[in-house]
């Protein structure tokens, strides 16, 4: 197998694409389809800051990676919330490789800063998902954090293998409020919450994680010990049993889903309160009470 830029050893096969490519021209193609998914959206130019929410995972640890060396402006914010047997070797992960970029980072841990982790916030509330839980603590601390550091932009390491599981997800059930907001950019729509940007929609799991070896990223490999929705895990499996046979189609799945929503779901009346600000923390809501705030209260 040879690079079909230059004819020396391919070290990857992209089928989706029909192209070999060897270690130099992998990584090259890499950095040119970020800085494409990030000028396509307007998502940030290299003089405005960006939050890179950093898991400990492959696609974050990737991001804050790719993103250093094209030369922007971030900051790595790793959100502890204090699982045990995880979260501390992730952060040690995310720690060692913000040192090597000279990065800074803010790490914010849910038991120090606000008296629980989420093992314990969720035994209070054995009638919420766990995993419902993290993501609504995760989407209110990254947006916080961003606000006390005045910067606009919060980047998430979401790849197309993600995106594409939870479209499909999404589409089963006709769930247009969650399919008119699924985009790897959705700009702000308050003064107190970020824009979100996912640069690496359109790059695929197996991508990322040949990025991450080449570029000598020590990643944290262990599924979350609550793991993440089966559902999740049983769609990114069809998926890849489609691509086995018909390569390109979760790359044709999200990006034409993106023209349809661009034409006819972008601007739709999802028929949502419209935001107010928090009578307890001040961020946005459109209760009067937040739902993070709500977990700390008394009678909750
Ligand atoms: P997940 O919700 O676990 O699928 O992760 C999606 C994205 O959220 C990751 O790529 C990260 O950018 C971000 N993220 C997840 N967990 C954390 C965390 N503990 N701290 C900071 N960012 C996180
Ligand atoms: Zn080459
Ligand atoms: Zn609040």
């Amino acid at each position: 197998m040879k690079c079909k830029v230059c004819g020396e050893k391919a070290v990857i096969k992209l089928r989706q694409h029909n192209l070999a490519l060897c270690e130099e021209h992998f990584i090259e193609r890499f950095r040119r389809e970020v800085e494409r998914t990030l000028k396509k959206y307007e998502m940030f130019d290299r003089g405005q800051p960006v939050l890179v929410a950093v898991s400990g995972g492959k696609d974050s640890l990737s991001l804050l990676h790719v993103l250093k060396s094209l030369d922007y402006k971030v900051t790595g914010l790793f959100i502890d919330l204090g699982i045990e047997g995880m979260s501390e070797k992730a952060r040690a992960k995310v720690e060692e490789l913000a040192a090597r970029l000279d990065v800074e980072l803010v790490v914010v841990s849910l038991k120090d800063k606000y008296g629980e982790s989420l093992p314990e916030i969720a035994k209070r509330r054995p009638q919420h998902r766990i995993c419902s839980l993290c993501g609504m603590i995760k989407r209110y601390l990254m947006n916080k954090t961003a606000y006390d550091l005045g910067i606009k932009v919060v980047a998430t390491g979401h790849n197309l293998d993600d995106e594409v599981s939870s479209l499909l997800s999404n589409t089963l059930r006709w769930d247009v409020s969650y399919l008119a907001k699924q985009s790897p950019y959705l700009p702000s729509v308050h003064p107190k919450l970020a824009a979100r940007a996912k640069p690496l929609a359109f790059l695929t799991e197996r991508e990322i994680a040949a990025y991450a070896i080449l570029s000598e990223i020590d990643f944290h490999r262990e599924a979350c010990p609550f793991s993440r929705g089966a559902k999740t895990l049983f769609y990114k499996h069809l998926l890849n049993e489609i691509e086995v046979r018909s390569p390109g189609t979760k790359l044709r799945f999200y990006r034409e889903f993106q023209s349809f929503r661009k034409r006819y779901l972008r601007d739709i009346d999802t028929g949502m309160p419209p935001l107010r600000e928090c009578k307890i923390c001040g961020m946005p809501t459109s209760l009067e009470v937040c739902a993070f705030c709500r977990l700390f209260q008394r009678d909750n």
